[in-house]
């Protein structure tokens, strides 16, 4: 998974962007009138973030939480402020456009497979409608992970979703893959937690790839892909074995020198260490 740039753009500006092009003027001095209290929640999401302490941001008091008991007077202003001036009209679009744009070759930083056409809430709008148009809480997502992600809400760090402008997991390969003994061949994934990683953040990234599903999703993906490559790796393999284990190899380092952690660098190391896949795995159909 490759995590995009965080977007530079303040909630000041995103407001203004927003706003351009409305035609009702109650409605914006109503939402104008609550910049303050964005700017807060801004502060608030972005001081809990870097300090590493993105759970902490569901009971943020800056950031004022919509609930039944505590309802934010604006919340249908402030969600429909998203849909119409950010998603829907042309100059709020253009904003929208530019934080999908952050994700590296449009790929979904959540998941490393799908492709970017959605921005995800981190914290979801229903709840925290002063972040509906928070840019640093606007995470380009495919739109699987987008209907996917789980809990919505979560106060436990231990069930935080990463967050891919704020987490930092550190350089080591942390996704690894294993080869099934099948027909059609295919691997199983795991996350093996990093000894830089504290417990907690080793729970996220297991949460993490537990709530997007991941594991099956890059099954899928290794299914299909090593059927493309069968018949070349078994021409490769009848000039010998350890000319396929090299090249097998060779691909895994070119993968991991893009994305360590892409799904593909944990299927092609596991292709090259397995001896079953060497032998058996490309015996004749
Ligand atoms: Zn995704």
């Amino acid at each position: 998974m490759r995590w995009p740039e965080r977007p530079k753009t303040t909630v000041t500006q995103a407001l203004d962007t927003c706003c351009t092009g409305m035609q009702d003027q109650t409605e914006e001095r109503r939402l104008r009138g609550r910049l303050a209290d964005m700017q807060t929640a801004e502060d608030a999401y972005r001081r809990r973030a870097e300090d590493g302490d993105l759970h902490a941001l569901m009971t943020e008091p800056g950031l004022r939480r919509h609930t039944l008991h505590n309802p934010d007077p604006d919340k249908n202003s402030l969600v429909r402020i998203y849909d119409q001036g950010m998603v829907n009209r042309r100059e709020g679009r253009a904003l929208y456009n530019r934080i999908k744009a952050l994700a590296p070759h449009g790929e979904c930083p959540l998941c490393g497979i799908g492709e970017v056409d959605t921005l995800d809430h981190y914290l979801p709008k229903a709840h925290f409608p002063l972040c509906a148009i928070l840019p640093i809480n606007l995470v380009p997502a495919c739109m699987h992970c987008n209907h996917d992600k789980g809990p919505a809400v979560s106060d436990s760090p231990d069930t935080q979703p990463l967050h891919p402008y704020f987490d930092q997991l550190g350089q080591g390969r942390w996704l690894v893959a294993e080869i099934l003994h099948t027909s059609p061949v295919t691997a199983s994934f795991e996350v093996r937690a990093l000894p830089q990683w504290p417990a907690a953040l080793t729970a996220r990234v297991k949460h993490h790839f537990t709530a997007y599903d991941l594991g099956s999703r890059y099954a899928l993906q290794t299914g299909r892909h090593l059927a493309g490559r069968r018949s070349q790796h078994r021409q490769l393999l009848a000039m010998g074995t350890e000319l396929l284990r090299e090249t097998l190899r060779e691909e895994a380092e070119s993968w991991a020198k893009t994305d360590l952690n892409a799904w593909e660098t944990a299927l092609y190391f596991a292709l090259a260490d397995s001896d079953w896949y060497l032998t058996e795995g490309l015996a004749e159909d």
